[in-house]
This record gives structure tokens, C-alpha cells and sequence, in this order.
């Protein structure tokens, strides 16, 4: 393979980054007129487009749940969203993240306050440069809440990994290509609850709970991130509505 240097002798990374840096991160909630909900998401490189739809009827019927909502998201990366073009359609690792992100999701969501319907998520990567599985369900998580769906909290969540043996948080591409290590991890921030985790490579246990620490306190700067993102969403909605209040006095 490939000699990549990763980090410099400052311990800067390969973009300049420090270890527990996190690239810009820029959140729109509220995107799609059509859609329930919906929201796009910068994060670094990657650029992710969240749409969700429901509670509504079920298709095809017979999965339909007298129980709850079936909650389905779909993980889709575009063919122009990677160096190399993409083949267009699902494989191995979309159908993969889809079912993983999926079931994060399902973990925060009332499913049980919408017997017999489903909660659709489409979920776009447009551009990739590695984290997209979090990045997505960051973006999923605000759509639903745009959506008005009730859930115990949004889901949130961050990458941590390990390039010449130092743990470094929020990997590029380069990092995750190249490095020793990568662990997604999402959480629901009000309950504790760990929604999402994979590890890809080798970390000590000691590395591990370094690394689930360090994770945790990216997260939850990811976390605000989303709220600020929704609070201005509602705020535009007010001024809209303020607007239109003012010209029908007129
Ligand atoms: P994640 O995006 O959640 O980190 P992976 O670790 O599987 O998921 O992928 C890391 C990165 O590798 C992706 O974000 C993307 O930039 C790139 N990548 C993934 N799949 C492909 C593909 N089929 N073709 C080209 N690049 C890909």
C-alpha cells in the first residue's frame, strides 16, 4: 500500500486539523417543499440531503405492523458523490447502512404512537469524504424532527479512529483510507443510549474507551448544531407567518 503521512511532527493532521478538531459542519433544516421533513447537511467534504415522508399509509401493504409505525430509511450514495464514478443503485454497504441507520432511528421514534403506517427516510449523499453513515442519520434525525414525528430525542453521533497510534476525532478520507482504525458511534443524548456502533480495525480496550469518550463529546457538539438548526427553521416559519399576518391587516 501506499506510504501516506498522516499526521505532521506537530501533531497536526493531514488537513491541518488537531486530534480532537472536528472539519466545519453547516445544518439547513426544512429544505424540501415536498417532503414532511427534510434537511441538508455540510460536514467537511460531505454534502447529505435528508427526506422523510409518514406517517402514512403502508407499501406494500402486508408489511404493514398493528403494533407501530415501520420505520424504513434508505442510505443512497449518488453516482457523482466519489472520485471514481459510483455504479448507480443499492449494494452491499448501502443495504448495510440503510438497515443500520434504520434501526438507530427506530430507537429515538414513538414507532408505537403510529400503528399500521410508515415513517420513510431517504437519505442522499451527494458528496462523500468519509463519516457519511453519521452524517446521514445527523441529517435523518432533524428531518424527522421537521417532520413533527415524536421521539425521545434526536439521534446524534460522530466518528472516531486512530492514525499513528493517536485517536483522532471526525476522520477525512485520507484518515479512514489510510489509518489504523474507525468508530462510528450514535447516540440518543437524552436517554444515554448508544444507538449505532461499528469499529473497523484495532483499538485496545484502553484506545476503545478513550475513543468512546472522545466521541461522545464530539457528538454532542454536533447535537447543538442540529437544534440551532431546527430553532431557526421555526423561527423562519414564524417570521413567514408574521409576514403574512402583516399584509392580510393591510
Ligand atoms: P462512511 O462514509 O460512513 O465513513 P465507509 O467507511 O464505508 O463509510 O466509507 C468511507 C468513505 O469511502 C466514504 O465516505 C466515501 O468517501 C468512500 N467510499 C465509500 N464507498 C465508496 C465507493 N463505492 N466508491 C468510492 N468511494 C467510496
Amino acid at each position: 500500500m501506499e506510504e501516506i503521512k498522516l499526521m505532521d511532527e506537530e501533531g497536526r493532521r493531514i488537513d491541518g486539523r488537531r486530534p480532537d478538531e472536528l472539519r466545519p459542519i453547516k445544518m439547513k433544516v426544512g429544505v424540501l417543499t415536498r417532503a414532511d421533513g427534510s434537511a441538508y447537511l455540510q460536514w467537511g467534504k460531505n454534502k447529505v440531503l435528508a427526506a422523510v415522508y409518514g406517517p402514512r399509509e403502508v407499501f406494500p401493504k402486508h408489511l404493514q405492523d398493528p403494533e407501530r409505525a415501520l420505520l424504513r430509511a434508505r442510505y443512497n450514495m449518488a453516482s457523482f458523490s466519489v472520485e471514481e464514478r459510483k455504479r448507480p443503485g443499492p449494494d452491499r454497504r448501502s443495504i448495510e447502512l440503510s438497515k443500520v441507520i434504520s434501526e438507530a432511528l427506530r430507537a429515538a421514534v414513538f414507532v408505537e404512537q403510529f400503528p399500521k403506517t410508515s415513517i420513510d427516510v431517504f437519505i442522499e449523499i451527494l458528496q462523500a469524504d468519509a463519516g457519511t453513515r453519521i452524517a446521514g442519520l445527523v441529517a435523518a434525525s432533524a428531518a424527522l424532527a421537521d417532520a413533527g414525528i415524536p421521539m425521545k430525542d434526536l439521534v446524534t453521533g460522530m466518528t472516531v479512529g486512530k492514525v499513528e497510534d493517536t485517536l483522532i476525532l471526525d476522520l477525512c478520507k485520507e484518515e479512514d483510507n489510510y489509518g489504523q482504525a474507525d468508530l462510528p458511534i450514535a447516540i440518543i443524548p437524552r436517554t444515554g443510549e448508544i444507538v449505532l456502533l461499528q469499529m473497523d480495525g484495532h483499538m485496545t480496550q484502553e484506545e476503545i474507551d478513550r475513543a468512546l469518550d472522545m466521541a461522545i463529546r464530539g457528538a454532542m457538539k454536533v447535537y447543538e448544531i442540529q437544534k440551532r438548526a431546527l430553532l431557526e427553521r421555526y423561527e423562519r416559519l414564524v417570521r413567514e407567518k408574521e409576514y403574512i399576518a402583516d399584509i392580510s391587516e393591510v
